[in-house]
């Protein structure tokens, strides 16, 4: 008892604190979870989509639908070597006629060098000193931002101003709108989705008629389908569906290209 008393609480003492710590850890974890899946579920209800939960491993994601197209909302928390980012891909099966890629000026400076000298004006003053515009072919970029419609698409771009890099990318099989951060509050999910529906509108307004696709044409001819340009060297291979891309590309979308592919990593 005395030697008790001298050396602190002992060994039944230690553990005791041990476990308490341990449960205090889990419950802590556990909460975080349930905080996450409300939010997305609050999320999907607000757009009428659900949550698809695929194990603890991976980050849970809400499908639903844009324009009638199908359309995710997924997260990727970032490692060591990538980003973290969220992201809302629609799907647009191989419809817009090229690739058009919207970056705030600064970011992405490999991946845009595979574009060479390109340097696309929209002809709004302001934005075409905050953004950089990239297209194959150039033509593609002029006509999303047609002038009838340039303030509005403006308007969209801007709407993600200050989130982490947000970029807009239109390949053949789909739009993805970016930002690198991982999202935990429902406005800036909210604001995502809104701006991926809004351009979504715009590229379908440019889509060509129907019995044309020029995506189709692309692939065959072994072309990138991020920067949609010939794919000669410095190629990586998605693990999951071992679609080709360029490096520089890979690493810029931080992930695999193709719809719905949950691949994250290449080699
Ligand atoms: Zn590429
Ligand atoms: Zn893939």
């Amino acid at each position: 008892m005395i030697a008790y008393a001298a050396h602190g609480p002992g060994w039944p003492g230690l553990l005791f604190f041990l476990g308490l710590g341990l449960l205090i850890a889990i419950g802590l974890i556990l909460s975080g979870n349930r905080g996450r899946a409300d939010l997305l579920l609050r999320v999907a209800r607000h757009v009428g989509g659900t949550v698809v939960d695929d194990g603890w491993w991976r980050e849970s994601e809400i499908r639903f639908r844009i324009a009638g197209r199908d359309a995710v909302l997924g997260f990727f928390n970032g490692t060591r070597h990538q980003r973290p980012w969220s992201r809302v891909s629609v799907s647009l099966g191989g419809l817009a006629p090229g690739t058009l890629h919207v970056l705030e000026d600064g970011f992405g400076q490999s991946f845009l060098k595979l574009f060479g000298a390109q340097d696309l004006e929209i002809g709004d003053a302001a934005f075409d000193r905050d953004y950089v515009v990239k297209a194959t072919p150039e033509s593609y970029a002029a006509r999303v931002f047609a002038p009838e419609r340039r303030a509005e698409v403006v308007r969209t771009v801007r709407s993600l101003r200050g989130l982490a890099d947000p970029t807009f990318d239109v390949t053949p099989p789909q739009l993805t709108v970016t930002v690198r951060r991982f999202l935990r509050d429902e406005p800036a999910m909210l604001a995502l989705i809104h701006a991926a529906r809004e351009f979504v509108g715009y590229v379908l307004q440019e889509a060509p008629p129907p019995g044309m696709v020029f995506g189709e044409v692309t692939a065959a001819a072994g072309a990138c389908p991020v920067c949609g340009t010939g794919l000669k060297d410095r190629v990586v291979r998605c693990e999951q569906c071992r679609t080709p891309h360029h490096r520089e590309c890979w690493a810029y979308m931080g992930r695999c290209s193709t719809y719905a592919c949950r691949g994250t990593a290449a080699r």
